[in-house]
């Protein structure tokens, strides 16, 4: 009986030796194996974008890309965490509020627009990023060259986004407006007819026009129809960590990575940005 109970104590160890081996497979810690050597501040979670190329993407090999993320694992840098201390949480654009309220990410690196609305609820260090607001149409259609053209037109975009908001409020009151859960619905939409336009900022539809699947069949109507300014979302009142991004921003313009994170990118999809706008401490 004593031999049995070694036997399987060891037995346990053993398993919970190769739990341990599996964990993090979830697909959204980037390099898993190295987490196991990570220092002693444990894991960081950032709220992005699965699905927006050039800005946050999930891809196919379940790694991550886009400017977004660069931003997000150069920031975490400078707070001290390695690439496999970074787990990526989806953060789609109605919920981004919400996660950083209940604590189920630090903060959030998604194309997120510092206005007013927003800013009652959350904080926000930078700008970082400045966008505008344009229409994507497919390629052969000259109907739509301007907002007033979508009143009476099918027009996607998504749910809590200020693109969204936008239409509702100014640009196209009286389009049909399908709100959906992510931009890439949108754009199956676009494609198959379901929809005349799709509407957010540029450097997103930029990046979807790019894609080899979409090479050809998209454009964009080049309109800055208005000024996004990208912020890090953060909880309210966590003026510690809003100082240090604001820093590690300003750090990463002047070293000259947000550039480069510019070019690689935006370069492909021939995306003409603004230059890094100011970060402010009072935004
Ligand atoms: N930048 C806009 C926003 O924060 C549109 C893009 C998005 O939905 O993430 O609402």
């Amino acid at each position: 009986m004593k031999l049995w109970k070694a036997g399987s104590a060891t037995f346990v160890i053993a398993a919970l030796a190769l739990t341990a081996t599996g964990c993090g497979s979830d697909g959204e810690t980037e390099s898993p194996s190295r987490s196991a050597a990570s220092g002693s501040k444990g894991k960081i979670v950032i709220g992005i974008k699965f699905d927006q190329p050039g800005v946050g993407l999930k891809q196919p090999d379940g790694s991550y890309a886009g400017f977004d993320v660069d931003v997000a694992r150069y920031v975490a840098k400078k707070l001290g965490y390695m690439p496999g201390q970074i787990q990526f949480k989806k953060a789609p654009s109605a919920q981004r509020e919400q996660m950083i309220k209940n604590g189920d990410v630090k903060f959030v690196v998604a194309s997120y627009s510092i206005n007013d609305k927003r800013e009652k609820e959350v904080d926000f260090a930078g700008p970082y990023f400045l966008a505008h607001q344009d229409l994507l149409v497919r390629a052969g259609d000259k109907s739509i060259t301007k907002p007033e053209d979508l009143n009476g037109k099918k027009l996607c975009s998504v749910t809590g986004s200020t693109s969204a908001q936008n239409v509702k409020e100014k640009l196209a009151p009286k389009a049909d407006l399908l709100q959906r859960g992510g931009y890439s619905e949108c754009l199956t939409g676009l494609e198959n007819k379901a929809v005349d336009a799709v509407t957010t900022d540029d450097a997103i539809l930029a990046g979807y026009a790019a894609q080899a699947q979409h090479k050809g069949k998209f454009k964009l109507a080049g309109l800055k129809l208005s000024d996004e300014k990208y912020g890090i979302g953060l909880k309210e009142g966590d003026v510690d960590l809003k100082k240090k991004i604001d820093a590690a921003l300003t750090a990463m313009v002047a070293d000259g990575s947000w550039d480069k994170a510019v070019q690689a990118n935006f370069g492909p999809a021939g995306f003409a940005n603004e230059p890094a706008p100011k970060i402010t401490a009072a935004n």
